[in-house]
Order: structure tokens, then sequence, then C-alpha cells
């Protein structure tokens, strides 16, 4: 990540020097200018149908355009905007520019199927007590179709306070849109709990999914949370396929979506929409003699 980082100000936004207070400051201050000045913008990843490779939808991640200067990815300022509740705007902005396209990518593209758009819920945002109006807001002014919308939420931003999560999560629900617990496996969650979620879609996290081919462990975690799933009815998202062997195995084990390098990194808009353009590239072309 370094490496993208050009000769700015901000070449000090590492995660080592985010330890100083100084730069922690300025990484503040510019992150309020950035907000102000619309210096953010989203990038879309596939998800896929296994093993078609079809595309079915994106999720939205954010990045920092400096005016002039680096593209910066959000493991370099996401934390700090948690902290400071910068990620609160920042996150609202996301949702109503994420629902825009959705909108936008549905009317020219989502004829035959619609195509889904997954957008991050960071737990301040959820700590939020008017998350549930500001989405609805959102949902309504943008007039997007909520069925396309998955918000994804964490272990960490709802098991604090399982009983309160479990009436925002319902009301959200009763909006039409569909949610999903992103990295799935790595954070604290109360299985009594989980069933009582209204929860739509597990994504199983990138760290299991890369250490499943060589390691047994991972690959039983793996087994554990599709279990999970199919037991409680949801479906699961693969994270972090980066290899057809990866695909293959989780396809073997009924695993129905991925997303992945293996697929495709994440791609600014004109790149989207150019590919779907292209009739034949709604089908990643990388899973091509696997699909039969
Ligand atoms: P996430 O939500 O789990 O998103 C997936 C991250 O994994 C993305 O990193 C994506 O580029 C990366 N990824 C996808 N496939 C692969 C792969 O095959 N290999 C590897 N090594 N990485 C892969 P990104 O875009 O840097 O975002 C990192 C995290 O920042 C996200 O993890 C999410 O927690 C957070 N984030 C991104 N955008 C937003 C946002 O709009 N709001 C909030 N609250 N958080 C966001
Ligand atoms: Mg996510
Ligand atoms: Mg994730
Ligand atoms: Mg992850």
């Amino acid at each position: 990540r370094a490496k993208s980082l050009g000769k700015s100000r901000v070449e000090v936004y590492n995660e080592f020097l985010l330890a100083s207070v100084t730069t922690r400051m300025h990484l503040e201050n510019d992150l309020r200018r950035a907000l102000q000045g619309q210096e953010f913008l989203l990038h879309y990843q596939p998800i896929v149908a296994l093993p078609t490779a079809e595309i079915v939808g994106f999720e939205a991640l954010v990045r920092w355009q400096v005016p002039g200067g680096p593209l910066i990815f959000p493991g370099d300022f996401i934390t700090v905007a948690e902290e400071t509740g910068l990620i609160v705007p920042l996150g609202l902005w996301v949702m109503r520019e994420a629902c825009l396209t959705s909108l936008i990518w549905n009317q020219r593209f989502g004829q035959e199927r619609k195509l889904g758009m997954s957008v991050n819920i960071s737990p301040r945002q959820f700590a939020q007590h008017d998350l549930v109006p500001e989405i609805q807001r959102i949902l309504i002014e943008t007039g997007v179709d909520p069925a396309t919308i998955k918000l994804e939420i964490t272990e960490s931003g709802t098991m604090g306070d399982p009983a309160r999560a479990v009436h925002i999560l319902s009301q959200l629900k009763l909006f039409g849109v569909q949610l999903s617990v992103d990295d799935f496996g790595t954070g604290y969650s109360s299985l009594s709990y989980l069933h009582r979620f209204p929860i739509d879609i597990l994504k199983i996290d990138r760290s299991f999914v890369s250490g499943m081919v060589e390691d047994t462990d991972s690959r039983q975690v793996v087994k554990t949370v599709m279990a999970l799933a199919t037991g409680m009815g949801m479906q699961v998202v693969a994270e972090g396929i980066e290899c057809q062997e990866q695909a293959l195995q989780l396809t073997q084990m009924g695993c129905d979506f991925g997303q992945g390098y293996l697929f495709s990194k994440p791609l600014p808009e004109a790149e989207v929409v150019a590919m779907l353009s292209s009739r034949t590239a709604t089908t990643m072309d990388c899973l091509e003699g696997q699909a039969a």
C-alpha cells in the first residue's frame, strides 16, 4: 500500500506513523476537508455466483483521492474516521452514492437479473441513534430498489448490545434491504443471538479462504460456517478468493457466491460500466472451463 503513495503530505499516513498523535491530528483535519471537498469516491468489486462466475452484484468500497496526489485505501484512514466520528457523515455519503449507482446500473443492466449493491456500515454508524431514519431517508430520496441493497455489518458492531441490534436490524429489514455479516468468523459472535438476527448473508472472512487450501483448520472453519448458514437459511459469500483451487473447493462445499481478486479487484465506476456494457463480460472469464 505504501507503494501507491506519491510525494505529498499524505505520504506519512502509514500504520506505523498513525501511532503518532500529530499525524493523527493532521489526518483528522485532512479527512474533514476531504469530506467537504468531495475527495472520496467509490470503487466496486464484483460478487459472483459460483461456479459460473456470473456477476450478481458489487461491494461498494470507499477510496480517498487526494487532488494531484495518491489514491488512499480505507486501511489507511477508516480507523481514524471511526475514532473521530467522521465515519458517520462519510458512511452516509457512501450509502447515498452506492444507492444512486445501484439505481442507474439496474436501470441499464438489471433487466434479466437485478444487480446487488453491498454497503459497509461501521460499528460507529451502527451505534448512532438515528441510523434507521437516516438509512430510510437515503432509500426514499434516491429512489433505489431497496431489494438491491445489502447492508454489511460486523460482529463487533452488533454484539456489544445484541438486544438493541435485533431491534435495529429488524427495522432495517422492514425497508426491504438485505443484511450481511461481514468478516464472519473473526469477531465474537454469540451463536444464540445470531439466529435471532434477521441476517440474510454471512460473508466468510478472507483469512479462512486464503488458508483453506493448505490448512485443515481453515477449511474446517469454512465448512462449519457453511453448515451454520445453511441451517439458518442464510446465503454465504466467500471473501478474498484469489485462486482457482479455492473457488473449486468452495463450490464443492456448496458455497454459492464469491468475491476476490481471482474474479476482479475493486474497479472504478467507468470500468464496471464498460464491463457490463460488453455483453459477454457479465460472466468473469477466469473460471471458463470450470463452469461446465
Ligand atoms: P471488507 O468490507 O471486508 O472489504 C473487502 C476488502 O478486501 C476490500 O479492501 C477488498 O479490496 C479486499 N479484497 C477483496 N478481494 C480480495 C482478495 O482476493 N485478496 C485480498 N488480499 N484482498 C481482497 P479495501 O477496499 O481496502 O477495504 C478494506 C476494509 O475497509 C473493508 O473490508 C471495510 O471493512 C472497510 N471499508 C471499505 N469501504 C468502506 C466504507 O465505505 N465504509 C466502511 N465503514 N468501511 C469500509
Ligand atoms: Mg465489506
Ligand atoms: Mg468483508
Ligand atoms: Mg474482510
